[in-house]
């Protein structure tokens, strides 16, 4: 009987992407899908958030309590809180990225180990499913050459590195005659993709969609000031989702400065006004309550984000990161008043989201991805949740629904 490994992957996309490479580099280990079944827990955690450190450690805390099993540390969190993890003996071995295809010899050690290896690594890992998806997650490129003053992934992910494209266009030929159509792009910054392969994200997609089964691509999170041209003159393909997440951080022009973000209000007003005439739902990544933020600036970003016509938010409030410019910086925000905030700005963009959601008159696209509850849900091509009733199984399928009803944070139909 080989024995089992379980995987408990937090964070990103691009950390499930890794955890679908160890679980392929397994040979002489089974995997489970339940931790209290497992010889072997693999943490492939996230550092982005003290919330995220604590997430780990209670995790952790939770399965010494309830198995005997060796517990093994990798992800972002390895360069974090790796040290003090394995020096207090509550993780067998800690391992870095660059680390992970090795998983299968790594487990054979009997002597605890601490390896972080290389972190300017370029992953040349193939996976041929994604155990439980039913779309699949492909990494083109990692690491970050920004300096965001809040951010800590560029020390625990280094610079930023594209994967080589015709390992990525395998890897998606690969997935596709396995079944898969839907395809999403990750990465740590993907809007860098191609500055160290002499390619683009767009030419990419334009690639990936002449492979047959390719039928949807969607992307992460991308920068403002990566929307070029080229990027501009793809929005009218048909496998391209229409819905792009691109990352503000903030709308308050004193606030970016001291973020240390590239991007600048006036430009973002004009960017997401010409996405979203062209029909695309727009998502962004929003920091509430950094150091500065005062009641001032934040009653102006409250009315600049007017401007912008969002329609889906993933916001969180400020935390300090211990070695980030921003964590030595002045006056703090209290909690509370954060979350004051982030609520105020949560409703504005539900709102918005719903509203969008009533006027839409396209039929939606949607990739059945699982059941829960007696009922079937996926994401239409807006990146919008349906809620589906059906007396047939419909797992796994593709469906065009033009009538369903618009209820508050999902959409309703029933077949
Ligand atoms: S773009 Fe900024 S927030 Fe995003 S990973 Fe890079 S440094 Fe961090």
């Amino acid at each position: 009987m080989k024995p089992k490994v379980y995987f408990k992957t937090f964070g990103c996309r691009t950390n499930l992407f890794d955890s679908q490479v160890m679980m392929s580099a397994l040979k002489d280990y089974d995997i489970t899908e339940d931790d209290k079944d497992a010889d072997v827990i693999i943490l492939n955690s996230c550092t982005v958030t003290n919330g995220a450190d604590s997430s780990v450690r209670s995790y952790i805390s939770q399965i010494e309590k309830t198995t005997q099993a060796r517990i093994y540390l990798t992800g972002c969190g390895a360069h974090t809180k790796g040290e003090t993890l394995f020096d207090s003996e509550r993780v067998f071995g800690v391992f870095g990225q660059s680390e992970k295809a090795k998983i299968n010899s790594l487990l054979k050690n009997e002597e605890r180990f601490y390896t972080l290896g290389d972190l300017d690594f370029v992953d040349d890992a193939i996976v041929s499913e994604f155990v439980g998806k039913s779309r699949a997650f492909i990494k083109i490129q990692e690491g970050c050459n920004f300096r965001c003053s809040y951010c800590i992934i560029p020390y625990v992910r280094g610079d930023s590195r594209s994967l080589d494209e015709k390992q990525i266009l395998k890897q998606v030929e690969i997935l596709a005659s396995n079944g898969f159509g839907e395809f999403i792009l990750t990465g740590t910054n993907i809007g860098s993709y191609g500055r160290t392969n002499s390619s683009s994200i767009a030419s990419l997609m334009k690639k990936m969609s002449l492979i047959r089964g390719v039928r949807r691509i969607r992307l992460g999170s991308l920068e403002p000031i990566q929307i070029d041209d080229e990027f501009m003159e793809i929005l009218g393909e048909p496998w391209l989702e229409r819905h792009l997440h691109i990352a503000l951080q903030h709308t308050s022009k004193k606030m970016l400065k001291l973020m240390n973000r590239r991007n600048k209000f006036e430009d973002d007003v004009k960017l997401f006004n010409t996405l979203s005439e062209r029909g695309f739902a727009l998502g962004t990544d929003f920091i509430v309550g950094h150091p500065g933020e005062s009641e001032e600036l934040w009653r102006e970003a409250m009315s600049n984000i007017s401007h912008i016509p969002l329609t889906h938010l993933h916001a969180f409030t400020y935390s300090k990161r211990s070695g980030t410019p921003s964590a030595s910086m002045k006056p703090e925000i209290s909690g509370k008043l954060s979350k004051e905030r982030l609520h105020e700005l949560e409703s504005i963009i539900d709102e918005n989201n719903f509203r969008f959601r009533e006027a839409n008159i396209e039929p939606l696209d949607i990739l059945i991805e699982s059941k829960k509850d007696g009922k079937y849900q996926g994401f239409d091509q807006f990146y919008n949740k349906i809620i589906i009733d059906s007396d047939e199984d419909i797992t796994g399928e593709w469906k065009s629904i033009e009538t369903y009803t618009p209820l508050k944070g999902y959409n309703y139909a029933k077949l």
